[in-house]
């Protein structure tokens, strides 16, 4: 109401196209009453049809065989992982920019995360810097979708395969994206994803495996499920887990998969959105000095996005700091924040350095501190217009410092 004075005549993404950039999470007063129904019924938890069904539907909208539910996306990680059969003292190459919650997950199991670095431009894993990290203990590689980027699959699978190691893609940012005909979480051995909140699809917490090999998906349904098989009844488990595969209650809820049933319905259309304004922005940028929008994933069909990620060139920006190029959009009404930086760095990172490896991870560092901002999903579920707009304003600041 009083914000009017604060926005500049002359904006090109005016006050009111920011008043239309859709607040998230979404919320779909239908699957209010469906939540109404699932608690009436008193039947929450435990593999219900609410959750097979939505599992069912994911997988299928990913071309993978099963979809294994999970409370959230950091477990699903520890379980692929476990299922994998990596454990202590195994090494487990992750990239250096990511949540830390993908290196976590590699230290519940007393496995070694060794942070190798990323490509500058796509920001995923850098398959050209694998190898080098590669030892006799290592077991597996943790591709992350970044952002609003694919990790180079390909390269990726065709090292795993030539060195004998699996492969689970961090999936957590990209919900709904196609790399080269198949779904995204499809093409490793497990495609992991996380619902939490500010995801492009959830459920305030969850999380769900893919896998289309079926011994995987039996071992991580017991994984998560306490060691039940899969189909078995409260009480009635028909057969135990294997020695020795240590089993836990990360089970989620009907009220969950009620959620993200409604919510996939627009999944579809949210990413194609999002991929199509990516584009407009882009397009705009391409003759802007200094600055451009992430890469796509170099065979992404559709790609899905968690953030539209700036990449700056402070070089051709006379010096410009990352703050001040901050500072300026955001007098521009456009709010975008900075990337999590390099997992080793974060704060909440307090894994001991005898307890991880890093290799020279000299792009991420460089690219966290200096060049990168991030516009959460939202923003691109925009009219054309708005993105247009977005894409002009980002532009006018580049050539403000150019
Ligand atoms: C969110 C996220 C996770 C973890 O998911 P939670 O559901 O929050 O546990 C894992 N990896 C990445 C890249 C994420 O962004």
């Amino acid at each position: 109401m009083e914000a009017t004075a604060k926005f500049n005549e002359n904006a090109i993404f005016t006050e009111e196209m920011k008043a239309r950039v859709p607040s998230w999470p979404p919320v779909y007063p239908e699957i209010a009453e469906q939540l109404k129904e699932v608690y009436l019924k008193g039947k929450w938890s435990f593999n219900g049809e609410a959750e097979q069904a939505f599992s069912k539907e994911f997988a299928d909208l990913h071309t993978a065989e099963h979809g294994i539910f999970m409370a959230n996306g950091t477990v699903t990680l520890e379980c692929a992982l476990a299922a994998l059969g990596v454990g202590h003292g195994d090494e487990v190459i992750v990239p250096a920019l990511t949540w830390m919650a993908t290196a976590m997950a590699v230290r519940y199991l007393g496995a070694i995360p060794v942070f190798v670095d990323i490509e500058p431009y796509t920001l995923c894993l850098d398959p050209d810097k694998i190898e080098q990290a590669i030892t006799s203990k290592t077991k597996a590689i943790i591709p992350v979708h970044i952002y609003g980027s694919m990790a180079d699959m390909e390269k990726i699978m065709a090292i795993a395969k030539k060195r004998g190691l699996a492969v689970i893609e961090d999936c957590a940012h990209a919900h709904g994206g196609v790399w080269a005909g198949k779904g995204v979480g499809s093409v490793g051995d497990v495609g992991s994803f996380s619902f939490q909140e500010s995801k492009s699809l959830s459920s305030g917490e969850g999380g769900i495996c893919l896998t289309n090999d079926s011994d995987l998906a039996e071992k991580l349904f017991r994984l998560k499920h306490i060691g039940y098989n899969a189909g078995s009844g409260q009480g009635k488990a028909a057969s135990g887990p294997a020695e020795g595969l240590l089993c836990h209650n990360y089970r989620g809820t009907e009220f969950q998969a009620v959620v993200l049933s409604g919510s996939v319905k627009r999944l579809k259309e949210q990413t194609k959105l999002r991929d199509k304004n990516a584009g407009i922005i882009r397009e705009i940028l391409a003759d802007a000095p200094g600055v451009e929008v992430q890469a796509r994933g170099r065979l992404a069909n559709l790609q899905g996005y968690y953030a539209l990620t700036l990449i700056i060139d402070p070089d051709k920006l006379n010096g410009v700091s990352l703050d001040a190029f901050q500072d300026a959009l955001s007098k521009e009404g456009l709010s975008a924040g900075k990337t999590y930086g390099p997992v080793y760095d974060h704060m909440l990172w307090n894994v001991s350095k005898d307890e991880y490896r890093k290799e020279d991870c000299a792009v991420a560092d460089d690219i966290c501190a200096n060049r990168a901002l991030c516009f959460a999903q939202n923003w691109l579920l925009v009219d054309e217009e708005s993105a247009k707009a977005i894409g002009k304003a980002i532009k006018k600041v580049a050539f403000s410092f150019a």
